[in-house]
Order: C-alpha cells, then structure tokens, then sequence
C-alpha cells in the first residue's frame, strides 16, 4: 500500500513529540498525559469551496487547515494540546505535495506548541483536509465561551478586519483592475498572507479568557455573522458602529475598488481570525493590556444591551440593514 510510505515520510517531517504525548504516530491511538479539561474541535477545509489549488500552496493549504480549528481552542481561552490531521488526496497530488501539506501544518503546529498526535491519509477526488484539536484547561472558569454576554459591556475586536477578504478579492480576480498605485507592494503581500496564512490567536484568547472576557468567538465567518452568534448564545442584543471597525491596512482600497463601503466590507468579510470579546466595564483595563501583553489590541466597538440579535449601525446612527457575515461556498 503506497500510502504507508507516504504516512512514514509525513511523520518525518512533524514536530518532535512532547513528553505529554506519551504515545503518538505509529501505535493504533495516541495516548495523552490528560489535564482536568479537555477542549476539542474539528474543522474541514476542502479544495473549491476554502481555497482553490490555483491560488494555494500545497503548504498553505496544510496550515489553513490547523490555523481554523486552533482558532477555535483560541477562542475558549484553552491551552493549545494535540491536533489529529486526515488528508483526502487527490489522484494527481504528489507525494512531494502532500508533504509540503504536511509541512504547513507542521510548521504551525511547532510555532503554536501543538502536538500532532496521528492522522490519516486517503485518496479521492478533491483535497479536503481535517484537523481534530484538543487543548487543555486546569478549570471551567479559565474558559470562555459564546454565552457570558451581560447588559451593560462593552463589545470589542483583536486586531483589524477585511485583510483576509481583501486578499481573496485580489486572488480570485475581483479586484483586479485595481489601479497599482491603490495598494502598496507590502500591503498587497499582507492581504494575500491574511487569506492564505491566518494566525491562529491563541495566546491573545487565553489571556483574554484569564483577565475577566465574558464571551468571545474567533471571527470566521465575519463580524457581522459571528456577533450574532454571541448575541444569541447570551440571549441579548449587541450593538457594533460601523463606524468603529478597525479596517486592515490595505482593504479600504480593495474595498473601495469593489464599490463597497470599507467598513461594511471589513464587517461581513470571513477569515479573518480574530477575536471578538465582551468585557464587563471594570475589565476593560485589564483586557487592553492582557491583548496588547499578547501582540495584539483591543478595539471597542460597541456595546452589550437588553434585546436580541445583532444591530449594526451606520456611522449616520441609522441601523444598517441586510448585513449578513461571509458564507463559505
Ligand atoms: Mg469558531
């Protein structure tokens, strides 16, 4: 079976086991040295409907796929633990491009401190490529989940938003017939590395979880589908101002060349991957400094309310209409 000697040479190129992992790749199951909480997720990218092999590398591919499901332990404030990988290979993939698969996720999995504890590797018709993550916690009130959400806190985003959609536009041909004097060489390479190239934010979560957050989720889908999610997990309205999204450097132009609004486009824009959190007045503070101790800052945006659902309001304070997040294909 020709896929074993490809198993064998993935294996080679993961990250050396941690002593938690007391058994990994090459027995039947992996067994782990557990802590009280365990978190898991799973997350499915596949070829045509996350990325296309036209505007991926085999490699970025590889750590797309561990980036979203690490994202989401990023977002429970958990401690980064073991990922399980499975690759559906094409008929026309390479061994050499299903290492350098391997090779993205392996990179991300050492830079984040993430164990790969097994995988497995199939062939069929289109590269799909799942990721299994656990992380770990000592205790419940470490984590922070969707549902903490209480009338009267403020609502505030990591970083800067539309990078990611941004770069798609400028991948799939949208974008275009930008003018080049639009976009700055650096700036067009960091859009296209915010889409092909997410950071999971798992050290911002875990501070952010540790220093009094109430909810937070990682921005997948975008703001605007995401907050709803918040909203409706707490059983409350959140109120954003468009107004105060943090726009990425770069994606007001794109946004504009598109004819859209920049902070509508920044707003409804998936992949992202940064953090949305609520924060109870007196944890503001500390949550600013907990994310900027992590690399990253806080923008408040707006505010937590009696209500439900999410309402976006125009910077004229008119409620803006109709914005739904992305939605993958
Ligand atoms: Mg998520």
């Amino acid at each position: 079976v020709p896929e074993l000697a490809l198993i064998e040479a993935i294996r080679a190129v993961l990250p050396d086991p941690p002593q938690r992992l007391l058994r990994g790749p090459g027995d039947d199951a992996a067994v782990v040295a557990a802590r009280p909480l365990a978190v898991s997720s799973i997350d499915t990218v596949a070829e045509g409907v996350h990325f296309e092999l036209s505007t991926h590398s085999a490699a970025d591919v590889g750590h797309k796929a561990l980036a979203t499901a690490l994202s989401d332990l990023a977002a429970m404030g958990a401690e980064p633990g073991e990922a399980l990988l499975a690759f559906v290979l094409p008929g026309d993939f390479s061994e050499e491009s299903a290492l350098e698969l391997a090779r993205g996720a392996a990179e991300l999995a050492a830079q984040a401190g993430i164990a790969v504890a097994g995988g497995d590797v199939v062939r069929g018709r289109a590269l799909v490529v799942t990721v299994a993550v656990t992380g770990w916690a000592d205790g419940e009130e470490e984590l922070c989940g969707r549902d903490g959400a209480r009338p009267g806190e403020l609502v505030g985003v990591t970083g800067e938003l539309g990078g990611a959609a941004a770069g798609l536009a400028l991948l799939d041909g949208r974008a275009s017939a930008m003018s080049n004097s639009a976009l700055r060489e650096d700036q067009h390479e960091e859009l296209l590395r915010r889409h092909r190239r997410p950071e999971p934010l798992l050290e911002a979560g875990r501070r952010l979880a540790a220093f009094g957050a109430s909810a937070m989720i990682d921005l997948s889908d975008g703001l605007a589908s995401d907050a709803s999610h918040v909203a409706a997990a707490s059983g409350l309205l959140l109120r954003i101002d468009l107004d105060r999204v943090p726009v990425a450097p770069g994606a007001r132009a794109v946004a504009t060349a598109l004819g859209a609004e920049p902070a509508v486009f920044a707003a409804t824009g998936g992949d992202d991957y940064e953090l949305l959190v609520c924060s109870p007045p007196d944890r503001v503070d500390a949550l600013e400094q907990a994310a900027e101790d992590a690399g990253t800052r806080l923008t408040w945006l707006g505010e937590v309310g009696r209500g439900t659902g999410l309402e976006l309001v125009a910077a004229d304070g008119e409620p803006a209409h109709g914005l739904g997040g992305y939605e993958h294909r």
